[in-house]
C-alpha cells in the first residue's frame, strides 16, 4: 500500500490529501496539523471575527479516506523516509510539504507580544482570541501595525464595526504597488475615516499591568486598546532547517513539477517558491486560490501523473471602503501607466519600459476587463497601444 504524507492541512495540503484519496484509494493518506482544530478557511478568520460567519462555516470539507494527525512536524530524514514528530515517526512514499505561513514578527515587537490586547491575525486561535477581546469592547481604539492587504482589509472591516482604527506603516502601504495607486488606496481609507500613518516608525511602548497602553511616535502618542501585527509572513520550514530540502530564504524550492531537490519529496502553498507566469521568476505564494492549485498538481505529480504548474498569475481582489479593488499582474513603481477615469470607476494599466503590458489596477467593479488584461499580459507582446 503507498504511503502518502502531507504535513500542513489547509488550502495546499488538504487538496492534496483530498486528491490522493480520491485517485488512489487503497493507498494510506496522513495529513498532519500544527493546530488542534479541523482544517479551516483561512480567508473567512475576518468575517468570522466580525461575527458574519459562525465557527462551522469556516471548515473545509476532508474526503473520509483521509487521516488528519494533530502533530507538528518536528524533523525530516529522507534517508529514512520519514517525518518525525514529538512522540511519533511517520514513514512515507511520497510526502508532501505543505506547512504554509505565519506571521513574521520583527524582534522589536517581541516584547509587547505578551501584552493581552496584542493579537496576531494568521490562524483561528488567533481570531478567537481577537474575537472574544472585541466582545469587552465597543468604540475603542485599535492600532494595525502594517499596511500590507491583510492590514488594509482587517482594518476595514473593523471601522465598519465602528472602532476608531489607525494603520501604521514604516513604508509606503502595499509596498509593491505604485506610490500613486498606493496613494488612490490611502484615500479610499481615510474616506472611510481610517487613519494612516506612512513612513512611521514607533520609537516606544507604554505597558501597564500586561496592557499596552500607548505607543510612542515621533511627534505623536496614541492610545491604544487593541493591536493587531500583520507585519508581513514567514514560512513554516524551520523544520527542515537540517535537512537537505533546497530553502531559499526559507521558503521551499520547487521545479515545474512542483517537486523540491529531493526525490519524492513536493511543495505547495504559502511554504514554497513557485513560478511567477508572468516572469518565469520564483515568487511566493500567498493567495488561497493558488495554494489549492499548487496542492492538486503537487497530489496529481505524487501519482505520477506528469502534471506541469504553470505558475502564479498575480492577483489580489479586494473590497476597502465598499469599493472592489483589483491589482493584477506587476504594477509598481519601475512600471509606467496610463489611466482611464469615470465617476466612481477607475482603471490603471502598467506597462514596462518596452511597452509589454505588465499589470492592471482598478478600482469598481471591472471584473469582465480582468481576462482580457490577463491575456495582454500573458501575451508579452508590444501591446500597450492596444490599450490606448
Ligand atoms: C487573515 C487572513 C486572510 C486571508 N484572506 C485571503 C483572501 O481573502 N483571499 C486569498 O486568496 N487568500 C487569503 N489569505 C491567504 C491564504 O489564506 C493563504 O494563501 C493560504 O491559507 C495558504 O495555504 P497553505 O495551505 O499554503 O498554508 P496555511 O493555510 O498557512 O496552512 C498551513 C498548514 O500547515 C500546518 N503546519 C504548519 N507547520 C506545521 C508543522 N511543523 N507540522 C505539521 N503541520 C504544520 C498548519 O497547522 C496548517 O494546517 C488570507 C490569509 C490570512 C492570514
Amino acid at each position: 500500500m503507498k504511503k502518502y504524507l502531507i504535513i500542513g492541512s489547509s488550502a495546499a495540503g488538504l487538496t492534496a490529501a483530498n486528491n490522493l484519496a480520491i485517485n488512489n484509494p487503497d493507498s494510506q493518506v496522513i495529513c498532519l496539523s500544527a493546530q488542534n482544530n479541523l482544517p479551516y478557511n483561512k480567508c473567512l478568520l475576518t468575517d468570522f471575527v466580525t461575527g458574519k460567519k459562525n465557527l462551522n462555516d469556516l471548515f473545509l470539507p476532508i474526503s473520509e479516506k483521509v487521516k488528519i494527525v494533530c502533530d507538528r512536524a518536528i524533523s525530516l530524514d529522507v534517508k529514512s523516509s520519514t517525518v518525525q514528530t514529538k512522540t511519533s515517526v511517520f514513514e512515507y512514499d511520497k510526502l508532501l510539504i505543505a506547512t504554509g505561513s505565519s506571521t513574521y514578527v520583527p524582534d522589536f515587537y517581541k516584547n509587547i507580544l505578551h501584552c493581552k490586547n496584542v493579537f496576531l491575525f494568521n490562524s483561528l486561535d488567533d481570531a478567537i482570541n481577537l474575537k472574544n477581546h472585541f466582545q469587552n469592547f465597543s468604540s475603542s481604539n485599535v492600532v494595525v501595525i502594517g499596511g500590507g492587504i491583510t492590514g488594509l482589509e482587517i482594518a476595514n472591516v473593523l471601522r465598519q464595526k465602528n472602532f476608531n482604527v489607525t494603520i501604521i506603516e514604516k513604508n509606503q502601504i502595499v509596498r509593491l504597488l505604485h506610490e500613486k495607486l498606493a496613494a488612490k488606496l490611502k484615500s479610499i481609507l481615510n474616506d472611510a475615516r481610517i487613519k494612516i500613518l506612512e513612513d512611521t516608525q514607533i520609537q516606544d511602548f507604554v505597558i501597564n499591568n500586561d496592557y499596552l497602553k500607548k505607543i510612542i511616535l515621533n511627534n505623536e502618542i496614541l492610545n491604544i486598546d487593541i493591536l493587531i501585527l500583520t507585519t508581513g509572513t514567514k514560512p513554516n520550514t524551520q523544520w527542515l532547517e537540517n535537512s537537505p530540502i533546497q530553502l531559499q530564504n526559507g521558503y521551499v524550492v520547487t521545479d515545474s513539477n512542483l517537486k523540491t531537490s529531493i526525490e519524492n519529496i513536493f511543495a505547495a502553498g504559502d511554504c514554497a517558491l513557485v513560478n511567477n507566469m508572468i516572469n518565469n521568476e520564483k515568487i511566493i505564494n500567498n493567495l488561497w486560490p493558488d495554494a489549492v492549485k499548487q496542492g492538486f498538481v503537487a497530489s496529481n505529480n505524487m501519482l505520477e501523473k506528469n502534471t506541469i504548474y504553470p505558475g502564479i498569475f498575480p492577483n489580489i481582489v479586494t473590497n476597502l471602503n465598499s469599493k472592489e479593488i483589483t491589482i493584477s499582474g506587476m504594477c509598481d513603481n519601475s512600471k509606467k501607466f496610463i489611466e482611464l477615469n469615470s465617476k466612481d470607476n477607475y482603471q490603471a494599466f502598467f506597462a514596462n519600459q518596452n511597452d509589454v503590458v505588465t499589470g492592471y489596477f482598478s478600482v469598481g467593479n471591472n471584473q469582465k476587463n480582468i481576462a482580457k488584461v490577463r491575456d495582454l499580459i500573458l501575451q508579452q507582446k508590444e501591446n500597450w497601444q492596444e490599450l490606448c
